[in-house]
This record gives C-alpha cells, sequence and structure tokens, in this order.
C-alpha cells in the first residue's frame, strides 16, 4: 500500500518483541491449537474485559454465526437485516435457512422492532439483528417479540466489541452474539472471533461443535466443525486486549474532531453518541444528502479516492441485492426504503487508532470541499 494513502482502518498490532515472547512460549509447549494456555488465558481475559458469563474463541467471525444456529437448531425462516455484511445472511444460508429482510431503523441502522412482527409466519425460528457500526439495536423490543412468539434472537455483534449499556455488556442480550476479530476490526486477531453465550451448558456445547462434536477421545456428540482458533492468534489477542482501550480512546478523539469540523455542513450528516452507551469508534459513518450538499454520495467518494483517500461505502448494496438474495420476496426496494436509502447516501470516513491529526485535515478538507 502507498505510504501516502489513507485507508479507511489499520489492523491493531501488538509490540513485535513481546508477541515474539510468547511464540517462544508457544514452541517450547510444543501445543499449537486444541484449547491452549493461550486458547484458555484469551478466553478467560475475553470474559473479564468484555463482562460476559461465558465466551468461545474461533478462527473467524463467521464460524460462530453458523455454529450458533446450529446449536440452537434454528430452522426454516429468520427475520435478519439487508444492511450489513454479507457474513450475516450468508451463515443462514449455509444453514439451509431461508432469510426474510426486514427494514432498517434509520435513527439505529439496526433492524425496525416496529416492522418484525409482521415478517413472522408459522416457519419463523429465531431473529438475527446486527449492532451496525457497533451502535446498539432497540434490543429490549426485540426481545419482547422473540418472547411472544417463542423465537430465538443471536445478534450479529460482529462491531459490537466492548459495546455497553448502562455499563452492562450489549453481548448479553439475546440468546447468543457473536464478534469478528479480523483485521479491520476495533479489535482484532489477524482472523478470528467468537461465540459469547450464558450459560456454562452451552458452552460446553460450543466447544464441542467447534471442535467437529468431539466430546473425548473417542466420542462424536454432534456433527460439528473444525473453527478452533489456534495459539498464536490467541497470544496476539492477549497482547491486544491490554491496548485495545487505548486504541478506542485514540479513534474516539478521531470522532470528536470529525463531528466539531462536519457539523456546519450542509448536507453532511452523522450519529452523535448515544446516552448511556460505552463506544468503540469503529465506523465514522456520514450519509451525503445530495440535494443539499452539492454532490452525490458517489461523487464525494470518487473525489476522496483521488485524494488518496479510501473511504468505503459500508454498507453498499444491501445484501438483499446481491445475486443469491435478490430473488428473496422481502428482497424488493419497496420493502425496505430505509436501508435503502441508508446504502444509498453511506460513505465511512478514514478512523483508526494511528490517524495521524495531518490526515484527519487532509480527509475533512475533501468533505468540507477545501480541496
Ligand atoms: C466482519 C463481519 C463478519 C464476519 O467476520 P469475519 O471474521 O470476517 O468472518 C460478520 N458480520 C459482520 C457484520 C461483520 O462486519
Amino acid at each position: 500500500m502507498d505510504k501516502n494513502f489513507i485507508t479507511v482502518t489499520s489492523p491493531l498490532l501488538p509490540d513485535l518483541d513481546e508477541f515474539h515472547e510468547m511464540l517462544r512460549e508457544i514452541w517450547d509447549r510444543k501445543w499449537v491449537t486444541n484449547n491452549g494456555d493461550f486458547h484458555k488465558r484469551f478466553e478467560a481475559a475475553l470474559c473479564e474485559y468484555l463482562k460476559v458469563p461465558y465466551i468461545s474463541v474461533f478462527t473467524n467471525g463467521t464460524l460462530p454465526l453458523i455454529t450458533a444456529l446450529q446449536a440452537l437448531n434454528i430452522s426454516g425462516e429468520v427475520i435478519t437485516t439487508p444492511y450489513s455484511f454479507v457474513a450475516t445472511t450468508h451463515s443462514l444460508w449455509w444453514n439451509g435457512i431461508k432469510p426474510v429482510f426486514v427494514d432498517i431503523d434509520p435513527a439505529t441502522g439496526g433492524i425496525d422492532p416496529d416492522r418484525i412482527e409482521s415478517a413472522i409466519t408459522p416457519r419463523t425460528t429465531a431473529i438475527m439483528p446486527v449492532h451496525v457500526y457497533g451502535k446498539p439495536c432497540r434490543t429490549r423490543e426485540i426481545q419482547e417479540i422473540a418472547d411472544k412468539y417463542g423465537l430465538r434472537v443471536i445478534y450479529d455483534a460482529a462491531h459490537a466489541f466492548g459495546i455497553e449499556v448502562d455499563g452492562k455488556s450489549i453481548l448479553t442480550e439475546g440468546d447468543m452474539s457473536t464478534l469478528s476479530f479480523h483485521g479491520t476490526k476495533v479489535f482484532g486477531t489477524t482472523e478470528g472471533g467468537a461465540l459469547v453465550v450464558q450459560d456454562e451448558k452451552t458452552k460446553k456445547r460450543i466447544d464441542y461443535l467447534k471442535n467437529f462434536g468431539f466430546a473425548g477421545e473417542t466420542e462424536v456428540v454432534a456433527p460439528g466443525i473444525n473453527g478452533k482458533m489456534d495459539e498464536m492468534r490467541a497470544a496476539f489477542g492477549l497482547l491486544n486486549l491490554q491496548q485495545v482501550d487505548a486504541a478506542i480512546e485514540a479513534r474516539h478523539q478521531v470522532a470528536i474532531r470529525y463531528r466539531e469540523a462536519l457539523r456546519p455542513i450542509e448536507g453532511i450528516d452523522f450519529w452523535d453518541d448515544m446516552p448511556g452507551v460505552r463506544h468503540n469508534y469503529g465506523y465514522f459513518p456520514i450519509f451525503v444528502d445530495a440535494g443539499k450538499y452539492g454532490m452525490t454520495r458517489d461523487e464525494l467518494y470518487f473525489k476522496l479516492r483521488e485524494h488518496g483517500i479510501l473511504a468505503r461505502r459500508y454498507f453498499y448494496p444491501l445484501i438483499s441485492d446481491f445475486s443469491t438474495y435478490r430473488g428473496l420476496p422481502s428482497a424488493t426496494r419497496e420493502n425496505l426504503p430505509n436501508a435503502t436509502r441508508m446504502a444509498d447516501t453511506v460513505i465511512c470516513l478514514p478512523i483508526h487508532h494511528e490517524l495521524t491529526p495531518t490526515d484527519q485535515q487532509r480527509v475533512l478538507d475533501v468533505v468540507m470541499k477545501k480541496r
């Protein structure tokens, strides 16, 4: 990557010498995967940091979604959002489940609880919402509907690392929540992910499922998969946990600067922090009103590129517009007006722990039409 390019994010990397020391330990132990020492320590440290009762780490953030659906025996139809990364819906498809798209609430970007009930059919078994950009969904209303109809709730919380509402982790909402530790996320292990569950029995079942279903040397209790995280990445994650708070605070400072500079700009909209919420500033989405701003979203996006600023249009296109899902009855633009509008107007500006004031100004100059 050209040193002059400004990327939308940058991976959180541990100190190389400290990482090397941990690699030395792995080499000495000659235990590289299958619930090793670092794996156990990483899970314990994550439970403490995230304030969750049980967690099972995985080799990426997609397998926890697929495994959660397996563990809860989800079938038939699942209500979900089209405004997300495509893995959310793919996890349903890989389980032979029919996705039913419901529009989003423009105030949060998450699924609109007011539209869920009318999408429920006798085949509906679960709801899979996404805390998109780490903004908490309307979890209480979602749970009320789930309880009323006997549905499971699995949150794709890939963006929601460390998010708390009134001091309580958002990851304890619903039946299960999944995390992604991909290099583009606020907290990463290169590739990696996790499944947060609420009781020990379920944790045990998940641990079997991510290891082919093995419950002992010769006993296979379920048709499991290989979702195990190795020792190298568990060590990487342990080190990153020590610096993630500083990284989040550095991102917070970028968000403060962006908001201050962009507030007076006609036709550029963005979100402020929600009261009582601890955010992680993983993304800084802005929404372009072409009429007021005098430029379309795509015109601004390509102008940023011309200036070496690699912003991203997360989440455009909508998942419901991809060829696999386009033909579904719920995939129409008429059914998804808010999601369609958001996908057509969004740009995520560069935000990460190492974005310098000079680079922040370069981004702002283009959006503020100073360049
Ligand atoms: C990143 C992401 C995933 C997938 O995580 P991987 O670790 O890349 O497999 C799933 N859902 C959402 C919303 C994501 O952003």
